[in-house]
């Protein structure tokens, strides 16, 4: 609950309430699970146990900030970007429905921020909507969490089929390459399935409907961090990139690309004897840890300070720009 959030694409983050149980192997180091453990000894997490409504006064922080909307904007160009929930999902079903109610209340009433709503349930979006959601309330951003293919396949289709101003997918912890090109969209008949192209809303039969609007990427941090192929995420910006969508690469994560097989080394047998001894992993573009898949790369655990948010040399820090902005480029 920073005031100033830590996370590199929002400004503030906020949690009406706190806990949640794990829903995909994204959730698997879940920061958020083990703070909980750390300060309650867990007592927020699982299909039974209660969440925790955060206090009035933190739900104030909000209002808060909707007052300081002219100034921010003055300073930075932009609108303040608001992360709910990051110690929590807002579309989680055991979360008591009233606080969710108070929720859009407040979203409703602090409508100088851009509300970013991130979840992992985006299948129950549809269901916990307000009734006024109508084509979607300008200062709300929906997004869905994929890490891999399979979860891009189930999460996205559900994001595309509600109704919102703008829609984003975070590709974090990164786990696995990812074709945003071939999301499936319906079946036509029992073995024939028309795919849409995510970041277009292009499908199969060359319909146009709902796209997504930005891309986050990231590699994992943490004690059990996974690493993260460097193609993994050039794929993905690439995609991004070929289709004019706004892509931002926040962190690497506790891993760092250390050695290119292909590129760096051609000596990678006796790097690979040295990299066992000093615990490196070695990692492939399919996502085993041996060496021998195509693209090997020899991965090391460092600092996430350390291994930095440069890819390919650079940051990207694309931002789309939201309908309750003016015309002019929206900083990050
Ligand atoms: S949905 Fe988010 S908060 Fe909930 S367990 Fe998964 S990672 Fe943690």
């Amino acid at each position: 609950m920073a005031e100033q959030s830590k996370i590199e694409w929002t400004d503030h983050t906020f949690n009406p309430w706190e806990g949640c149980q794990k829903v995909a192997i994204e959730c698997d180091h879940c920061y958020a699970e083990s703070r909980d453990q750390r300060f309650t000894g867990g007592i927020h997490w699982g299909p039974k146990a209660p969440r925790r409504r955060t206090s009035t006064q933190n739900w104030n922080k909000p209002r808060r900030w909707n007052a300081q909307a002219v100034a921010f904007h003055a300073a930075h160009g932009r609108r303040q970007r608001v992360f709910c929930a990051s110690l929590a999902d807002v579309f989680d079903n055991a979360v008591d429905t009233s606080w969710r109610e108070d929720l859009w209340a407040l979203i409703r009433e602090c409508d100088q921020l851009d509300w970013l709503l991130l979840t992992k349930r985006p299948q129950n979006i549809a269901k916990m909507l307000p009734p006024d959601w109508g084509a979607g309330w300008p200062q709300v951003w929906l997004g869905t969490s994929a890490g891999t293919q399979k979860t891009a396949d189930q999460n996205i289709p559900h994001l595309l089929n509600v109704p919102a101003s703008v829609r984003f997918v975070s590709a974090e912890p990164m786990l696995g390459n990812m074709d945003l090109a071939r999301i499936p969209k319906k079946k036509l008949g029992k073995h024939i399935t028309i795919a849409q192209n995510a970041l277009t809303g292009i499908d199969g039969l060359g319909e146009i409907g709902p796209k997504i609007d930005w891309v986050i990427c990231g590699g994992e941090s943490g004690t059990n961090a996974r690493p993260m192929h460097p193609d993994w995420a050039r794929d993905l910006r690439e995609q991004c990139r070929s289709a004019g969508t706004s892509f931002f690469f926040k962190q690497w994560g506790n891993w760092s690309a250390e050695i290119d097989r292909d590129r760096d080394d051609p000596d990678w047998r006796a790097d690979y004897s040295k990299a066992s001894r000093e615990g490196w992993t070695i990692l492939y573009a399919e996502g085993g840890t041996g060496f021998h898949g195509d693209r090997v790369h020899l991965m090391k655990r460092a600092a996430k300070e350390a291994t930095g948010r440069t890819l390919d040399g650079q940051q990207w820090n694309e931002v789309p720009r939201g309908p309750m902005e003016g015309d002019a480029p929206c900083p990050p």
